[in-house]
């Protein structure tokens, strides 16, 4: 019986070889994007973004702004399969004195993660007083209307078309699919066959270091979403750097399978890397080796957020980073990982 049990047993390392190998092959061929592709869309990126300060510079000058800038998975190598989009981070000032920001869980919403930006001293400062009072709603800063604010100036005013032949570009408002939540972008076709997104966010960033992006709840239009997103990635990126593993190996490929597969689009960067974070806190082998072992453990570590309907941000427990997908949206997913663990290869088949 010992016999059998080592046969068993190399039969399972012959298995997991293959599936290593397998996740290295998907890697190399459909995942990891050339530095010569990631370049490209960055300098694109990068002239897009020029243009847009010039414009609002000198068309809007009162605009509280501090600069904008290039960020996302592009400038971290953590973009899979192909460049096409980055985030065009769009800080607004608020002046201390007349905003305060109050947590989800301490409205009527109790809603973790997702705060309210009140309009303060209204009696002695009347609206107007700020730049940004536009954009109130029932005595609250709108994520919505500040948007809307962009969507005027770059779609309105901007002259795309000329802008575009100048760089070499052509450029377009993209316009959102009614499946999606508010937002805004520009789709920058540079290039024959590539295009990328640059999407606006804006941003707020409380006296305590509190970072809120203007991607409203999905159904909750006047909440903003507190991002921990930098703090996400510069955790990856160390773990990763500390004992030279793969968990950005591991969460790349769960990013292009959830980007290739139409059945588990719903699953995001910020769920992806939030479980390979909570799986780094119990499991301490990372080396390439290991690359299999963990991605099947991601895979049933997934199952299990979404049978519990609950997958904590790892850096805020009481946020749920489900709590947006509906009870459907949820069981499905559950139901296509759970039907990959038999045979997690069929992942790589898209
Ligand atoms: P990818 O877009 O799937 O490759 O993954 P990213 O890591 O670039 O995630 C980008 C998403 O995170 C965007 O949809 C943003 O809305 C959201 N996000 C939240 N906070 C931030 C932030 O501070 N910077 C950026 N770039 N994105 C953020």
């Amino acid at each position: 019986s010992s016999r059998s049990c080592s046969k068993a047993a190399l039969q399972r390392g012959r298995m997991r070889l293959s599936l290593q190998e397998h996740l290295w092959a998907f890697y190399h061929e459909r995942v990891n994007i050339s530095p010569e592709e990631q370049q490209a869309a960055r300098h694109a990126a990068l002239d897009i973004c020029a243009e847009l300060r010039a414009f609002i510079h000198t068309k809007v000058p009162d605009m509280q702004l501090r600069d904008m800038y290039l960020s996302g998975s592009l400038y971290h190598d953590l973009q899979v399969v192909s460049a096409d989009h980055a985030q065009l981070m769009v800080p607004l000032i608020l002046e201390k004195s007349l905003w305060s920001f109050i947590p989800g869980e301490e409205t009527i919403m109790n809603l973790p993660g997702f705060w309210l930006v009140r309009r303060e001293n209204l009696e002695y400062f009347p609206r107007g007083c700020s730049f940004w009072d536009r954009c109130l709603i029932g005595g609250y800063l709108s994520p919505k209307s500040v948007l809307e604010v962009f969507e005027k100036l770059v779609t309105g005013s901007m002259n795309w078309p000329a802008i575009g032949s100048v760089l070499g570009y052509v450029v377009r408002p993209a316009v959102p699919s009614h499946t999606e939540a508010l937002t805004l972008s520009l789709e920058v076709q540079y290039d024959s066959e590539r295009r990328l997104h640059v999407d606006f966010l804006p941003l707020l960033v409380s006296e305590d270091g509190v970072s809120l992006i203007g991607k409203p709840h999905r159904e909750r239009e006047n909440l903003w979403r507190q991002s921990f997103w930098s703090a996400e990635t510069t955790k990856l990126l160390t773990l990763d750097r500390d004992d030279n593993g793969c968990r950005c190996v591991c969460l790349k490929i769960a990013k292009a399978v959830c980007k290739l597969n139409p059945a588990l689009t719903p699953l995001n960067a910020s769920h992806l890397a939030n479980a390979v974070l909570l799986l780094s806190e119990s499991e301490r082998d990372w080396s390439r080796e290991a690359l299999a072992e963990r991605f099947t453990q991601l895979i049933r570590a997934l199952v299990g957020h979404l049978e519990a309907g609950r997958l904590p941000c790892a850096l805020d427990p009481k946020v749920n980073l489900l709590c947006e997908l509906t009870p459907r949206e949820i069981d499905e997913l559950g139901y296509t990982l759970y039907c990959s663990l038999s045979d997690p290869e069929s992942l790589l088949r898209t």
